[in-house]
């Protein structure tokens, strides 16, 4: 089954997904961790929670990868081969044709894609959109809030100084942390307040 567990920036999503495959090889059950190379944040293949956890994905995916062959490539290569998890974190990068790849592989496999729901805009991330029209198991990864204490809904992009950025790319990823991502409410998100 494809799972889609969606959460807003500080949600502790990443640290979930590692907690779940803690718990899944605990267990002796083999678990593949994937994740799109877009993400730079803390080195190529390191999935990275702001909790603190981190672990080394197993297999990095670039946008024209196709991911049934990198998780055969993964299988053939290692003692991998007979792992029945799939956990892809920062799964709003993948392409919609990843996706397609991944509901089409989860007739066989448990697969959890965690990511974010849509942009700094409120816009979908493309891979996110495929993963709600094609993922039979959708969640929301609870706990991110807004500084006023009400719950996080929007990611919001904000500079050195804390002002929210409403227009530029969709993706921009500055591991210089000129830029970093928050979530806020609604409310504070359309008003533009980062802060008290
Ligand atoms: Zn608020």
């Amino acid at each position: 089954m494809l799972h889609f567990y969606y959460g807003v920036m500080g949600s502790s999503k990443t640290a979930q997904l590692l907690m779940q495959r803690y718990n899944l090889q605990q267990l002796g059950i083999k678990v593949a961790l994937v994740k799109p190379a877009i993400d730079t944040r803390a080195g190529v293949d390191v999935v990275f929670s702001r909790a603190g956890l981190e672990a080394n994905a197993e297999v990095v995916l670039q946008p024209h990868h196709s991911v049934r062959e990198q998780l055969m490539w993964l299988a053939v290569q290692n003692a991998h081969n007979d792992f029945q998890f799939v956990l892809v974190d920062e799964a709003q990068f993948l392409s919609p044709d990843q996706v397609i790849e991944l509901a089409d592989m989860a007739e066989n496999l448990e697969i959890f894609c965690y990511g974010l729901k849509t942009d700094f805009q409120s816009n979908f991330f493309p891979g996110s959109s495929a993963l709600f029209r094609l993922a039979e198991d959708i969640q929301e990864v609870p706990g991110g809030l807004c500084w006023c204490g009400k719950k996080a809904t929007m990611n919001t992009r904000i500079n050195e100084q804390g002002q929210v950025i409403k227009e530029g790319e969709q993706v921009l990823i500055d591991n210089q942390q000129k830029i970093r991502y928050i979530g806020l409410c609604y409310q504070h998100w359309r008003q533009g307040k980062a802060h008290a």
